[in-house]
């Protein structure tokens, strides 16, 4: 199987099964129609898929054999075996992209294109995927420089690709895992309940609960939330600003980056 066949797979195992567990076992009432924000955050999915497939190809993982041939980067200055060497890009990839969470948060012209992803009304399985394509883009070149500097294995990188994935899709999804899973899980990773503290729109909520897989960076650097001001199946989701299904579809999300009022996010 190709990297891509495995991503794939990876994608639609996870997407029919936390559908189905959305279906069985939901954590929180809906505002918008679940049909057509699918719709939407498909749409961006595909738009963003195609863009970085023309754009970079296979670029991570490209970028981090071209590392391995010139020895570029911190891993590439010692004998790491294999094993470490992907435990070790799994965990140093996941606390970069912790900071740039950080970033597009704490930057105006960064938040201007995050605020899409946080602009969703409700969250499920395809919010995870649901960002605007200049955002996909910068990421895509961020995670090439971190590359450079770590010099990970490239089975590390794609194993970190096909994790975050999944996660992505796990953390956004809308399920209710008994409390003593989530509060168990937690201490390490990430959950939907500890995620959709990050999408309430009370701006302390936001900036808060950044992680995408371990858990530890947010409580490291003092960013975690454990519980929202509000009860889980009570947290309004979403940014102030755009509150109406109108002011989030997928020609205005393409837009709203011009659109967001210059209001210190912070
Ligand atoms: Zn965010
Ligand atoms: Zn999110």
């Amino acid at each position: 199987m190709s990297t891509d066949q495995i991503r794939l797979s990876i994608f639609l195992g996870v997407f029919f099964l936390m559908l189905f567990l959305e279906s069985r076992i939901p954590r929180h009432p809906t505002v918008d129609s679940k049909k057509r924000r699918l719709a939407i955050n498909l749409g961006l999915t595909f738009l963003n898929t195609g863009l970085i497939k023309l754009i970079f190809g296979a670029a991570a993982v490209g970028a981090a054999a071209y590392a391995r041939e010139q020895g570029w980067g911190l891993l590439n200055l010692f004998e790491v075996p294999a094993g470490l060497n992907i435990l070790a890009t799994v965990i140093l990839l996941d606390f970069a992209i912790y900071w740039q969470h950080v970033l597009v948060h704490k930057v105006t012209f960064l938040w201007r294109f995050h605020i899409v992803h946080h602009s969703d009304l409700d969250l499920d399985v395809s919010s995870g995927f649901r960002f605007h394509p200049v955002e996909i883009v910068l990421s895509m070149l961020y995670k090439i420089a971190i590359v450079f500097l770590l010099g990970p294995s490239v089975t590390g990188v794609i194993v970190f690709e096909a994790v975050l994935n999944g996660m992505a899709q796990f953390t956004h999804s809308n399920i209710r895992l008994p409390l003593r899973l989530d509060r168990a899980l937690r201490y390490l990773f990430v959950t939907p309940d500890m995620h959709r503290i990050h999408h309430s729109v009370e701006v302390r909520e936001t900036n808060s609960n950044y992680g995408f897989n371990l858990s530890v960076w947010d409580r490291l650097f003092g960013s975690y939330i454990e519980e929202a001001r509000r009860p889980q199946p009570e947290i309004v989701i979403g940014v102030e600003q755009f509150r109406r299904p109108e002011e989030v579809s997928f020609g205005h999300l393409l837009s709203m980056p011009a659109q967001v009022r210059a209001v210190d996010q912070n």
